[in-house]
């Protein structure tokens, strides 16, 4: 990226998990995965991504190695006594659908998030998939920030609501798939999900609809990017995490919210996810060259360019 030297730092808050993953044609076991994992390779793309999150004695400088062989500054990354967060999930036929398996949450349990003193005052933050009370907790820690996004799950929509609702009164984006922003608002349709979300507090709401693209609503404001197609898809665990690393990486490297910029963050979002889905865990985002990450820019354009 020519314009990196400007890029302003991503501080994300998020889960570092091994996850297990079955889908119609295969599995991976203990693979890394985790909203903070993704979030941040993805982002490393477009600025200098810092992770703040917790581990167990079972993971290992090789994983470590998967994040900071990108540059992603991992020393907010605690090593503590116990196993690291587990999810197991198995996906349907389609693919659009999963179930989870298991939520151990290891040592998230006993987890206080100390954003260190250096990041404290870093403008753009990203709450991953985490605890609705830890993202709070964040908040607490990053008054000054100027723009921050978040991600939940139905895990939390389903167990922690009021403390969801108190974080979302604080932010000023939300990212979050089409079901569970349905859930999450007690509504039947898209548009009527998004204005009831943007009612609880943020100014921006991205629905994303997995292989029907993505929404964002704003004020005044309705951004529909579609979704790049593909017929290898391995594995769609993380594509959420990726596409908000690749939308808020291209937020911090540009600055400014304009129209044109939250369209471009939807396109780089959707770019980066296109690239996850195709192999397991943080396989499809690793190590990707420029060229083919701007091949596929190019083949989003091209589809919307009538
Ligand atoms: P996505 O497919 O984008 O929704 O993200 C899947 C990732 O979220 C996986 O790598 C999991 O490790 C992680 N994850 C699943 N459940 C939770 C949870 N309850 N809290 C935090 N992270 C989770």
């Amino acid at each position: 990226m020519s314009s990196q030297q400007q890029a302003q730092p991503l501080l994300i808050v998020g889960s570092v998990a091994f996850d297990s993953v079955e889908t119609p044609t295969g599995r991976a076991d203990m693979a890394l995965g985790g909203s903070a994992s993704f979030v941040s390779i993805a982002a490393s793309y477009f600025t200098q991504a810092l992770v703040v999150g917790v581990v167990g004695d079972d993971f290992e400088a090789h994983h470590m190695a998967r994040m900071s062989d990108h540059g992603v500054d991992v020393r907010g990354i605690e090593k503590t006594r116990g196993k690291t967060f587990h999810w197991r999930g198995r996906y349907h036929e389609d693919l659009n659908n999963r179930d989870t398996l298991e939520t151990a949450l290891n040592v998230f349990q006993h987890f206080n998030p100390i954003i260190p003193e250096a990041y404290r005052g870093t403008p753009y933050v990203m709450l991953g998939n985490i605890d609705p009370k830890l993202q709070l907790s964040v908040l607490e820690q990053t008054k000054g920030a100027r723009f921050v996004g978040m991600d939940t799950m139905n895990f939390w929509i389903d167990t922690a609501r009021e403390a969801l609702h108190d974080v979302l009164s604080h932010v000023d984006l939300l990212f979050i798939n089409d079901e569970e922003a349905m859930q999450l608002a007690d509504q039947w349709t898209v548009l009527g999900a998004a204005e009831a979300i943007r009612a609880m507090g943020p100014k921006y709401v991205v629905i994303k609809r997995g292989e029907f693209g993505s929404v964002l609503f704003g004020p005044d404001l309705t951004l529909f990017v579609p979704a790049v197609l593909l017929t290898n898809v391995v594995d769609p665990t993380g594509a959420g995490d990726t596409f908000a690393g690749g939308f808020m990486g291209h937020i911090c490297k540009t600055g400014e919210l304009t129209r044109s910029n939250l369209a471009q963050a939807l396109a780089w979002g959707t770019v980066m996810a296109s690239f996850t889905v195709e192999a397991f865990s943080v396989d499809g985002i690793c190590n990707l060259s420029r060229e083919k990450i701007d091949a596929r820019h190019r083949q989003l354009l091209d589809m919307v360019r009538y």
